[in-house]
C-alpha cells in the first residue's frame, strides 16, 4: 500500500543509520554515528537493575520524576551557577531529540518561521516542517563556521518564531562565544522570538574554554528552552533520557506536547539516574579531559600524513580535513574512506540547504583508544595512496 500522500516526501533514512547499516555490512569502523564503544560505569547499570527490582516499574510522572529533576537543577547550580525551580522549568524528555521536536511543535505553525544554523543537525527542519512552520537556513561557512550576526538581523522579521541554536556545533564542531550569546539576546530583544538551544554536548569543550548556555545569559535565559542529554554526559546514548529547560510558561507548552507525545520517560531510568547525580554531583565534570584527550590522541596519531586537523572546540567529534590530498566533495571522499580505509565517517553536506563546497568530514573521538589507533592507521593508508595518485 502506498501512504497516497507523504507529509515529508523529500526525507529519507537519516545519515547516521545509512552510515552505520553500511559501517556493519561492510566490517568498518565506524567513526560516523556518534556514539562510544567502550563501557558504560557499572555502578549505572547496578542502579537500573535495582530500580527495576524494587518495583519501579510503572509509569513515571508525565513531567518527570521529581528526585531526577532536583537532581537536575543541583546539576545546573554545580555547572553554571544558576537557580532553576525544578517543578516548572524542567521537564523530563526522551533523548535531547524528542525535547526538541515537542518544543517546535509546541511553539511554531503555519505562518511562522525558524531560523537554523546550517550545518543544522538532522532532526530540525522536519519538526519545523510537521508543525507546519517554515525553516529559514543561514549558512556558518567553512573553515571557522562562525555566526553571521548581520545576516541574522537581516533574517528576522515579524513571521520569525524560534531561532534554532547549538552550542557545541554539531557537526561543526565549534563553541558559541559569550559574545555571540549577547548578539542572539540582541538580535530578538523585544520580538516575540523563542531560542531553542540544543546544549547536549555541553560537558564537551576543549582547550579551558567554558560552555556558554543560553540559561546563563539574563536575557536568554527568559526567552529560551534549552536541552540536554543524559545519553552524551553518561556514555550510554541508549539511555534515550534527555530534557529540557526553560521558564514555566514555555515548560508548560512543552509538556502539553510531551505527554501526547512519550507521555513520560522510562521510570527505572529516571531512578537510576537520580541516584547516580546524588551519588556523583560532580558528574560530567571529568569530560572536557576525558574527551580531549581521545581528540588529541587521533590529531596526533594523523598530524604528517597530508590531512589536516583543525582542533575541535568541542562535542565528542573532530573534523579531518582532507583538501591537501584531494579535490573538494565531502559525500565523495565520505564515501571513500568507507569503501577504501574500512573506516565510516560522516560528510557535512547533508546538513546544508545549499552546500559551500565542502573539504572536511566528521569523525566522532568517543570510542576506545584502540579504535582511534585503527582508525587513525587505516585513514593514514588512505592518504598515502592519495598522495602517490
Ligand atoms: N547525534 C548523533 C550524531 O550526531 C546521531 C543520533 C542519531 O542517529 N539520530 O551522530
Amino acid at each position: 500500500m502506498t501512504p497516497g500522500r507523504s507529509k515529508l516526501p523529500d526525507v529519507g533514512t537519516t545519515i547516521f543509520t545509512v552510515v552505520s547499516r553500511r559501517s556493519g555490512e561492510l566490517g568498518a569502523l565506524n567513526l560516523g554515528q556518534g556514539f562510544p564503544d567502550y563501557d558504560i560505569d557499572p555502578r549505572l547499570a547496578e542502579l537500573v537493575g535495582q530500580a527495576m527490582r524494587e518495583g519501579h516499574n510503572q509509569y513515571a510522572p508525565m513531567e518527570g520524576l521529581i528526585e531526577l529533576r532536583e537532581g537536575i537543577a543541583r546539576k545546573l547550580a554545580l555547572s553554571y551557577g544558576l537557580s532553576v525551580d525544578p517543578h516548572c522549568e524542567i521537564t523530563v524528555t526522551l533523548g535531547a531529540t524528542e525535547a526538541i521536536y515537542c518544543g517546535i511543535q509546541a511553539l511554531a505553525g503555519p505562518g511562522d518561521e525558524a531560523i537554523v544554523f546550517d550545518p543544522a543537525y538532522d532532526s530540525y527542519e522536519p519538526a519545523v516542517r510537521l508543525a507546519g512552520a517554515r525553516c529559514v537556513r543561514l549558512p556558518l561557512m567553512p573553515p571557522q563556521f562562525r555566526y553571521d550576526w548581520d545576516r541574522v538581523r537581516a533574517a528576522i522579521n515579524a513571521h520569525t518564531r524560534l531561532i534554532l541554536f547549538n552550542s557545541p556545533h554539531n557537526p561543526a564542531c565549534t563553541t558559541a562565544m559569550a559574545g555571540d550569546l549577547d548578539e542572539l539576546a540582541a538580535a530578538i530583544r523585544g520580538r516575540d522570538i523563542v531560542v531553542l538551544s540544543d546544549e547536549v554536548y555541553e560537558h564537551m569543550v576543549f582547550d579551558g574554554r567554558a560552555h556558554a548556555s543560553v540559561l546563563t545569559q539574563p536575557e536568554l535565559r527568559e526567552r529560551s528552552m534549552a536541552v540536554f542529554s543524559f545519553g552524551k554526559t553518561l556514555h550510554a546514548t541508549g539511555l534515550r533520557v534527555g530534557y529540557s529547560v526553560a521558564p514555566a510558561p514555555l515548560s508548560a507548552e512543552l509538556r502539553k506536547v510531551h505527554q501526547f507525545n512519550t507521555f513520560s520517560i522510562a521510570n527505572p531510568l529516571q531512578r537510576a539516574i537520580a541516584a547516580y547525580l546524588a551519588e556523583r554531583p560532580q558528574t560530567g565534570r571529568d569530560l572536557p579531559g576525558f574527551f580531549q584527550a581521545k581528540r588529541d590522541r587521533l590529531r596526533s596519531r594523523l598530524a604528517h600524513c597530508g590531512f589536516s586537523l583543525p582542533p575541535a572546540q568541542g562535542t565528542f567529534f573532530q573534523l579531518l580535513d582532507f583538501g591537501e590530498l584531494c579535490p573538494p566533495g565531502d559525500v565523495a571522499f565520505a564515501e571513500r574512506t568507507l569503501t577504501e580505509a574500512k573506516v565510516a565517517t560522516i560528510p557535512l553536506s547533508p546538513f546544508y540547504a545549499e552546500p559551500p563546497e565542502l573539504s572536511v568530514v566528521r569523525l566522532c573521538i568517543a570510542k576506545r583508544d584502540d579504535t582511534l589507533d585503527r582508525a587513525a592507521e587505516r585513514l593514514a593508508q588512505l592518504a598515502q595512496r592519495l598522495g602517490r595518485a
